[in-house]
């Protein structure tokens, strides 16, 4: 029953507050609950938490509103199924999971038109026939949930929804709206170019998160490191994202040895076991979900107080999706996140061994610098985020370079070592062979290349390959160093730093890096 079929046509407002129980929209919803009323083509981009759903599933409710969603997880499509019913709003799901019973009650109620929101995963509309049949039921749009997942550039890319822009033509449907978190420039070009026959209105949201605190950590004993940072948080929700799944199984288990309540949830698990686990972090409190990056989509617990990266996240887009399930309430929240060479080498290799064209290629590793960058920040994280996403801000004072733990010093004299390696070497090499030169490593390459004989070879033997592979990093950061043109992870000079280089101006090196360098071992007095 569409609720406004009333004496008096109901506002989106009344609607908010008497269905959802809601006082007010949040920042954005009603501009974009607005123009979906108006028939308009909507991309909303809107951060994770923002509150998405309330705008395809309020303006369903007003009569000729009846929407289809199409949505990347069932498990998520079934609780909003679930939660819909709850608020006396008819909905119903078409998914591989669906039951015969179930199947054919949708099919009565669609038939009848009786149901405001339609819930359907991208492989049934792939179904030959389906859409065909979907097209005399009365839907008025199409809501096109994680949208990001239509592009082969995003970080989640789905084949099943490459087709949506046929199947609305099928369906007859003209009116699309399609809602992401993911924001990139290049993402949302995409988006709007596969998805829309012609200019969808955009609505960017802001990406500040305020309440979450921003923390970034080197790798070096990752154990210790997270057992420091839950030890601080007993009580708490959090999750822990891993890159493997072996890695959730291990640390959950060394969790529950220091007194946490840890649980391991990854995509390989046995089906039972994991639900469970994800019911438990859902309904108890004090839970640690030690998860790989399959945790989380649709996982709507606004109370997680704490986000870990045991593992550098992939992309920006990722990073902010992951750290963006802590605290949805808006109460304050703090998030950590490791990172290391390995794991940088690790998602290099990843990218290469993907299928893409070179300048798919391109742009994914482009993609990955920006993580590194944020990770070698050394000003304010959050600024650096945003800016990411195109939003300008002041620094924030709450993330950790803004509150000082960063310390700097100066390191003119490394930038110049390091800087001097790259000139020398023809501008083209990684931080991997760079560290090798500097430290004085005559690898059979290096050899091969003559780079054993140029005057940096050896320079900084005073500090690890570490030591220099994160300088050479944070010289990226600052912009001395750019993108060689043609090597993926080779660098180039800048203009900035050309100037470092002849001593045109200092640059500050980040402390707590330096202190990894092994220390030359003192004498005894
Ligand atoms: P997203 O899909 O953008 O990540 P959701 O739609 O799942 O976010 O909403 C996140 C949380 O915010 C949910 O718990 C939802 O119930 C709540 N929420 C959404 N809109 C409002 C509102 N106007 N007022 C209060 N809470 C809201
Ligand atoms: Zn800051």
């Amino acid at each position: 029953q569409a609720v406004s079929r009333r004496s008096e046509p109901a506002t989106p407002r009344d609607l908010l507050k008497s269905v959802f129980g809601y006082d007010a929209f949040r920042p954005g919803q009603e501009q974009v609950v607005d123009a979906v009323i108006a028939g308009k083509s909507v991309l909303a981009v809107m951060p994770t938490g923002s509150g998405k759903s309330i705008c395809y599933q309020l303006p369903a409710l007003l009569d000729e509103g009846a929407t289809i969603v199409i949505s990347p997880l069932i498990a998520l499509m079934r609780d909003q199924v679930a939660q819909m019913r709850q608020l006396g709003i008819e909905a119903a799901s078409l998914n591989s999971l669906s039951s015969d019973a179930e199947t054919s009650a949708t099919w009565n109620a669609i038939r009848a038109r009786s149901l405001r929101l339609l819930f359907l995963s991208p492989e049934r509309l792939a179904i030959p026939g389906l859409a065909e049949r979907l097209s005399r039921a009365g839907f008025a749009r199409i809501a096109v949930d994680e949208a990001h997942c239509i592009s082969e550039w995003g970080h989640d890319f789905r084949p099943d929804y490459r087709d949506l822009r046929n199947v609305a033509q099928t369906l007859g449907i003209g009116q699309v709206i399609a809602f992401t978190a993911t924001a990139d420039k290049a993402t949302r070009d995409d988006i709007a170019a596969r998805l829309f026959s012609s200019e969808p209105e955009v609505f960017l949201h802001s990406f500040d998160r305020p309440n979450l605190q921003l923390r970034f950590a080197a790798k070096d004993q990752q154990r210790r490191q997270l057992a420091d940072f839950l030890s601080k948080r007993r009580g708490d929700s959090g999750i822990v994202y891993c890159a493997s799944r072996k890695k959730t199984e291990d640390l959950a288990a060394y969790f529950a040895s220091l007194g946490h309540t840890a649980v391991a949830y990854h995509a390989g698990m046995e089906q039972g076991l994991r639900n469970r686990n994800q019911d438990r972090f859902l309904q108890e409190d004090g839970i640690v979900a030690v998860a790989t990056v399959a945790f989380g989509m649709g996982v709507n617990k606004p109370d997680v107080r704490f986000v870990a990266h045991a593992d550098m996240p992939g992309s920006v887009e990722a990073y902010y999706q992951e750290v963006g399930r802590a605290g949805r309430d808006g109460l304050p929240a703090e998030t950590l996140t490791l990172y290391g060479l390995e794991d940088m080498a690790l998602r290099r290799r990843q990218i290469d061994e993907r299928e893409l064209s070179e300048e798919q290629r391109r742009i994914e590793h482009r993609r990955f610098d920006s993580m590194v960058m944020l990770c070698e920040a050394a000003s304010c994280r959050r600024q650096a985020l945003l800016a990411y996403f195109e939003e300008a801000s002041e620094p924030c004072g709450r993330c950790d370079c803004c509150r000082n733990e960063i310390k700097l010093s100066d390191g003119t004299i490394e930038a110049q070592k390091a800087l001097s390696a790259v000139a020398r070497t023809g501008q083209r090499f990684g931080a991997a062979y760079l560290a090798d030169v500097l430290c004085g490593v005559a690898s059979d390459t290096i050899k091969r290349n003559g780079h054993d004989a140029i005057k940096t070879f050896g320079a900084g033997r005073e500090r690890n390959k570490a030591a220099w592979s994160s300088i050479i990093r944070q010289l990226f950061a600052a912009g001395a160093l750019v993108n060689a043109s043609h090597e993926y992870g080779g660098f180039a000079l800048s203009e900035t730093g050309l100037d470092i280089l002849r001593g045109g101006r200092p640059f500050q090196l980040r402390e707590a890096l330096q202190q990894k360098a092994t220390p030359a071992p003192r004498k005894a007095r």
